[in-house]
């Protein structure tokens, strides 16, 4: 870097007006003896604080040359918020002080500046002060690692995003401030609704590009002055400073959530992954401490999980009721899951037309360790209500469809595997991808894997349904009605419906060989699904006379008792090798 000779306007003072006197040639030459190889840069100022002798060094720190230097001030080159430097210059001259050490900044010659630690001492004629001995260390390189340091510390050095500590030194700034402002401040909790699916599936790269994405995404989805921050793995908060109230607070949130269900594109292809935001807000008298509204906001984003993710969830007090109970009364089953005590039993279903079993219905068991093998009525409700379903669900897919890839490979004939999706699960979008992921991952047909839906699950938001079981159909896979004739579904649905199969409820089955009304039932019903083009699946067989009855119906699949109990995998692969026939 060569040193320029155009800098600061020349000082209106002439040399000769300073302290020190006019330079003559041998002071001039006994400072260039002294200092002039010194790497450390040297000035000698008068008074004023004008250049009146500067060394090499210094002129190779600042960018400017000699005679630049020469024609202007040390106060001139000072960066402005280092000035307080100028002050202690004045109280060296009132001999306060003889001597002093600060850091400062320079601007250089090309506009940036430079840091240097200053040692100034006062330079003394006849017992007099006469001017400063200025010596500079350039320590640029020094603030810049520090500075990075300190960066360091308070970011995500994924994203670059701050992180949990300096979130909460910002919230505490805007939590104080907020004593004096009419708005309100807002702590947005995000949470990725698929980040484990996809660092699981693709890796560890794929999920921190993704990562590196919504950190994009999610500062482009803010207002300029928002501050977003990554506080855990998938964790994001959001400190949104003067909002107006709750709506404002909304907004940004409905903001976040739409643009987090768009597809990211990585390079292993396009990745959904959507968010569910936990939104709450501070208003001005609220005794509010950071801690207590991030863990606000977080409870408020659980509730948007339960809710069926994708979406955000305002924080109300009851919330924080329902997460102590929640984590009281239900941690057998949330360790269920983590210790894998959950089983899937399988039930065949045979073709009536030829007797031969060609699909197996995914029953859940829980092997609890003190109270035995648990049937799904002692604890899917459970699962339902607290909102575990949903990974108890994401899990039964997986296992189901590896268990169909399985037998695919080691039977001559695939076997199709039907699995029970739950009313909680139906509303998520997510399942969607669940279940896509699960068919990848085993390499499964899609044709070979069934939802079963029951008749009540799909009436309850029926419009809704109509469009959930159409995406789910777009993805090649069967869907029945479970338990067909316990719910009430209007004709004029059925007909809309877009589904596979109905599955007539055991009780009716029942009751086919002794109750006429029963029978009638499942006649009925048979017609109407044959007159829809729907195949039919009587479940809850339990003799031979039910199976004649409903075969002679015209019935196309069967299970029950009769033909087989349900029983782990590896009992129906053993029975599927005797090939029975009924
Ligand atoms: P479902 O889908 O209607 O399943 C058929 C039920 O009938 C099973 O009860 C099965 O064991 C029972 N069953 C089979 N053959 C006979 C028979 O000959 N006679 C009689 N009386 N019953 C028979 P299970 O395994 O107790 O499951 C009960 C319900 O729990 C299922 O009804 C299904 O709605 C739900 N379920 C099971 N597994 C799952 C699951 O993985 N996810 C969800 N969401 N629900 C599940
Ligand atoms: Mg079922
Ligand atoms: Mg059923």
């Amino acid at each position: 870097m060569g040193a320029k000779d155009t800098g600061p306007s020349p000082v209106s003072r002439s040399v000769a007006e300073s302290g020190i006197g006019t330079p003559h040639r041998d002071q001039d030459t006994r400072f260039h003896n002294t200092f002039g190889n010194s790497r450390t840069g040297v000035a000698l100022i008068d008074l004023e604080g004008a250049f009146m002798d500067v060394n090499h060094a210094l002129c190779e720190f600042v960018g400017y040359s000699k005679r630049a230097l020469r024609a202007t001030t040390l106060q001139a080159l000072t960066h402005p918020d280092d000035l307080e430097a100028d002050l202690a210059l004045r109280r060296m001259l009132t001999e306060e002080i003889s001597s002093y050490q600060t850091e400062g900044r320079f601007i250089h010659a090309d506009g940036y500046p430079v840091w240097g630690l200053w040692c100034v001492s006062t330079v003394c004629d006849d017992g007099r002060p006469a001017g400063f001995l200025c010596q500079v260390h350039d320590i640029s390189k020094l603030k810049q690692m520090q500075a990075e340091l300190i960066h360091q510390t308070l970011h995500d050095p994924l994203t670059g995003l701050p992180n949990r500590s300096l979130f909460i030194d910002r919230l505490t700034v805007a939590l104080a401030r907020l004593e004096r402002s009419s708005n309100d401040v807002a702590v947005l909790f995000m949470d990725l609704d698929r980040f484990k699916r996809v660092n699981d599936s693709m890796g560890h790269a794929a999920g921190d590009r993704l990562l590196r994405a919504v950190a994009t995404r999610l500062k482009e989805s803010v207002r300029p002055g928002d501050s977003p921050a990554r506080i855990g793995g998938d964790e994001f908060t959001i400190l949104c400073e003067d909002v107006r109230g709750e709506a404002g607070a909304i907004a940004i949130a409905g903001r976040i959530t739409e643009a987090m269900a768009q597809p990211f594109a990585l390079d292993e292809g396009d990745v959904f992954s959507n968010a569910s935001v936990g939104v709450a807000v501070a208003k001005q008298g609220d005794a509010t401490d950071p801690e207590a509204l991030i863990r606000d906001a977080d409870a408020a984003m659980y509730h948007a999980k339960e809710k069926g993710k994708g979406r955000y969830e305002l924080f109300s007090p009851a919330m924080h009721v329902r997460s102590s109970n929640r984590l009281g009364n239900d941690n057998a089953l949330h360790r269920a899951i983590e210790r894998g005590e959950l089983r899937l039993f399988y039930q065949p279903e045979i073709r009536l037309e030829t007797g031969r079993i060609v699909a197996a219905e995914a029953l859940l068991r829980w092997a609890h360790p003190e109270k035995g093998l648990l049937e799904p009525d002692a604890f899917i409700p459970t699962a339902e209500e607290i909102g575990l379903i949903l990974p108890i669900g994401d899990w039964v897919l997986g296992e189901a469809c590896r268990q169909a890839a399985r037998w695919a490979e080691s039977t001559d004939k695939a076997m199709v595997v039907s699995v029970n999706i739950s009313a909680r699960q139906l509303p998520h979008s997510e399942l969607v991808y669940t279940i896509r992921d699960a068919i990848n991952e085993s390499s499964i047909e899609p044709s070979h894997l069934f939802l079963e839906i029951t008749e009540s699950a799909m009436m309850e938001d029926a419009d809704s349904a109509i469009s959930a079981l159409a995406t789910l159909h777009s993805l090649g896979v069967g869907l029945s009605v479970d338990d067909f004739g316990t719910g009430y579904s209007s004709f004029n649905y059925i007909k809309t419906l877009d589904v596979d199969s109905l599955k007539i409820h055991r009780d009716f089955v029942a009751g086919v060989t002794r109750d006429p009304g029963d029978l009638a039932i499942v006649r009925a019903i048979i017609t109407l699904a044959k007159s829809l083009g729907l195949k039919v699946v009587a479940e809850g067989v339990e003799t031979a006379e039910q199976m004649s009855a409903i075969r002679a119906l015209g019935c196309d699949l069967a299970q029950g008792h009769y033909f087989a109990p349900p029983q782990p995998a590896d009992q129906i692969s053993e029975l599927l090798e005797r090939h029975p026939h009924w």
